[in-house]
């Protein structure tokens, strides 16, 4: 049986079909109790590492949390909660807490204040170092939609193509199948009930077929162009192609690119929050990447990337980091100083929306280069207050999207080529010079937006390695003149049907 979608990644795969069923995630709650009491060794070894150098006074908080952790009356009171072991440790840490309350001493209380916030890391260390997903690995994952966990766990597991229900072009759980370059078919209407009844499928672009006929398995792998990080349209006008990554290991695949985004809070959702984990990792990366730049984008937890600790929050992104979470912040930050030994590090501030929140982050870091998400219609339209304080902007078309729209990235109705989005992209890219600005956000490694962010005059765009060939061959297509008409169709546009209407006709032109 063979159905067409939307190609994310167009590439010719096939494999043994995994139904990665809804239910799954359920956030963990059948973890064993035997892998909690592995997790919490790592954690152990994580404070120890973490204090190690430290004043005495620090070393004594860690010891408290240690031994804590290592009583067997602790172990003992988890198991006697019942089955959701999440749940269990959270209510034998809140006992603790209200024990020393009701001591109702100053010191007992900042401890009990305190273990709030140990629990808190606790529980999303052990969520991230605990996964009880299991998808086979080398297969291809049919689903009607994932959660970043199922993703992240997806990439684990090696699968070799996925095909979903969604059609959510922009969610995190598709990008970043993207980013990693997955063959991913969308827009599959009943692809689960559909592939219950086949072994295999095979993926070539936007085509899916299901078969139960023995396959010899084939995957061509997709080439790319690496020689250059700059592209030129007919007429030579140049573009600067940055890469976008979610995974410290798509480093390997990138040579004479600058890392445009590196998502760090996929670090975080696999439990790795230590700031001597962080900073190997991020030292690792900038001398992979060196002499070009590695963009570390702080931690941009909130929306569908939502750790435990920030379950009762309504901010995401640096609102978070900041009001709830400097500790982490703190950490990350620290680590990014003590990996920048090259000096090519810059540090990308998420979910930015006032001019107060960078002053914050300056405070914090003297010579690294910083930068703001353009992503909150707030920020948008005032990138000329921000140029003071920072180096470059890069604007994220999925968040500006959603939340100047007011629907969710992951609804199906979703949409980016709205006249207002345009109008918010023109307005701040405008006035943002002299500053540099780059689009990391999906819409330029999406045919159309491409061409429509590039008639505007943006010049750098950071996009996922596997749309760099598609890139490279619409920029060689365009030119100026026909930029120039098309950003005047853009802006003087009334419906988004027009707008895409617009971007069709000369995609098509180009296409001949
Ligand atoms: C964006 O919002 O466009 C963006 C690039 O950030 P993310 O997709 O990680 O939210
Ligand atoms: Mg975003």
């Amino acid at each position: 049986m063979k159905l067409r979608g939307i190609a994310i990644v167009k590439g010719y795969t096939a494999g043994e079909i995994f139904i990665v069923d809804s239910s799954y995630d359920n956030e963990n709650n059948d973890i064993k109790i035997e892998q909690v009491e592995e997790a919490i060794k790592l954690y152990i070894n994580y404070l120890m590492e973490e204090v190690e150098g430290m004043e005495n006074k620090y070393k004594e908080y860690a010891n408290f949390y240690i031994n804590l952790l290592k009583s067997p009356t602790f172990i003992q009171n988890i198991k006697s909660k019942g089955n959701n072991i999440i749940q269990s440790i959270s209510l034998a840490i809140d006992e603790i807490a209200n024990k020393m309350l009701e001591i109702n001493d100053e010191h007992y209380k900042s401890i009990s204040n305190e273990l709030k916030f140990f629990k808190n890391e606790l529980l999303d260390f052990i969520r991230g170092r605990v996964d009880n997903l299991e998808i086979k690995q080398n297969s291809i994952i049919v689903a009607k939609n994932l959660t970043v966990r199922q993703s992240l766990k997806a990439i684990k597991s090696n699968i070799k193509g996925a095909i979903l229900e969604t059609s959510a072009l922009t969610s995190h759980p598709v990008l970043i199948l993207k980013d990693k370059g997955i063959p991913t078919i969308i827009g599959i209407e009943n692809a689960v009930n559909i592939a219950k009844n086949y072994k295999y499928a095979i993926l070539n672009d936007d085509e899916v077929e299901f078969t139960n006929e023995t396959l010899i398995f084939q995957t061509k792998s997709i080439d790319i162009i690496y020689d250059k990080d700059e592209f030129e349209t007919k007429d030579g006008i140049k573009v600067k192609v940055q890469i976008n990554i979610d995974f410290p290991s798509e480093i390997e695949k990138i040579k004479n690119f600058d890392i445009g985004l590196f998502r760090t809070e996929y670090l975080y959702l696999n439990g790795i929050i230590g700031k001597n984990e962080q900073k190997d990792i991020y030292e690792y990366m900038s001398q992979k990447v060196y002499p070009k730049i590695l963009t570390i984008r702080l931690f941009d937890l909130g929306g569908d990337k939502v750790p435990l600790s920030l379950e009762n929050t309504s901010v995401r992104g640096i609102r978070y980091l900041l009001n709830y979470n400097r500790e982490l912040l703190n950490k990350q930050i620290s680590a990014i100083k003590l990996a920048n030994k090259l000096k090519n590090i810059r540090i990308l501030i998420p979910m930015v929306s006032s001019v107060e929140e960078v002053i914050e982050i300056r405070k914090l870091i003297e010579d690294i280069d910083i930068g703001i998400m353009v992503e909150t219609p707030s920020s948008a339209l005032i990138t000329d207050r921000f140029k003071k304080y920072v180096q470059f902007f890069s604007l994220g078309t999925n968040d500006l999207s959603q939340y100047t729209l007011a629907i969710s990235r992951n609804d199906i109705n979703f949409q980016q080529f709205h006249p207002s989005i345009f109008r918010l992209i023109y307005y701040s890219f405008s006035k943002s010079k002299p500053k540099p600005f780059s689009v990391c956000g999906d819409m330029a490694s999406n045919d159309l937006g491409l061409i429509a962010l590039l008639s505007f005059g943006i010049r750098i765009i950071s996009i996922p390695i596997s749309y760099v060939n598609r890139a490279k061959e619409i920029i060689g297509k365009l030119n100026k003149q026909m930029l120039s008409e098309i950003s005047r169709k853009i802006i003087t546009a009334h419906k988004e049907e027009d707008i895409l209407k617009c971007l069709n006709y000369y995609l098509d032109i180009l296409s001949k």
